[in-house]
């Protein structure tokens, strides 16, 4: 990301990374790819029982490599509530300290919800939202649309860019949309304040990832 942007975004950082401590995550910021993959070595020991949900920020900054070569990674979706440390991006992640994903199987986010000790979520500052409002916007005009050209889904979005359903109305929260069987926009979660204090670390990376 440019210097200046990235300068001029510090003050919503901080911000958001007070709103999640408040909620209990434990919160941190990098600069880089480098330091975020440090950060999560430190933290994920070497050997460790791990999952992961797909994520294309955990590939872009060195993460999955990590994962792969130098830890216990369990790629069936199963084995995942099991796991010590459970790693994923999110679609999401709001100045108010709330997480927001959205899955086509809802795999990442009942593993998140319940089951690995220990929850990373390694996000790009690109991520950050004002608000679950914009986070619902976020995932219906440019986080589903990408993904589905990714995965060549055959959706209304792949081929238009945009959702079929209005990427947000009062009654259903962006919860519409399309009836392809390829659908991504499936289960719709909101982590909010933990019980559990310190099971969800958030590392915000400065840096654009994933989509
Ligand atoms: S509901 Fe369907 S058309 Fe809308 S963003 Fe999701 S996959 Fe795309």
């Amino acid at each position: 990301m440019d210097a200046n942007k990235k300068k001029a975004m510090q003050g919503r950082i901080k911000k958001t990374l007070e709103a999640l401590e408040r909620n209990n995550m434990n919160a941190a910021y990098v600069n880089t790819d480098e330091e975020a993959l440090k950060l999560v070595m430190s933290l994920v020991p070497e050997g460790s029982y791990t999952a992961t949900g797909g994520s294309m920020t955990l590939r872009e900054t060195g993460i999955m490599d990590y994962l792969e070569s130098k830890t216990d990674l369990h790629k069936e979706y199963r084995d995942a509530y099991n796991a010590s440390y459970y790693l994923a991006s999110a679609n999401a992640v709001t100045e108010h300290g709330e997480l927001y994903e959205v899955d086509g199987r809802s795999n990442r986010i009942s593993a998140m919800y319940f089951g690995p000790e220990k929850v990373i979520v390694v996000a790009g500052i690109n991520k950050l939202v004002p608000d679950l409002r914009s986070a619902v916007v976020r995932v219906k005009t440019e986080a589903a649309p990408a993904n589905c050209i990714r995965l060549c889904c055959d959706t209304p979005c792949a081929k238009t860019g945009e959702c079929a359903s209005p990427a947000f109305d009062e009654n259903h929260l962006g919860a519409l949309g399309c009836k392809s069987e390829e659908r991504i926009c499936c289960g719709y979660a909101v982590f909010a304040q933990q019980r559990i204090k310190g099971r969800i670390t958030v590392i915000l990376v400065g840096e654009d990832h994933g989509y």
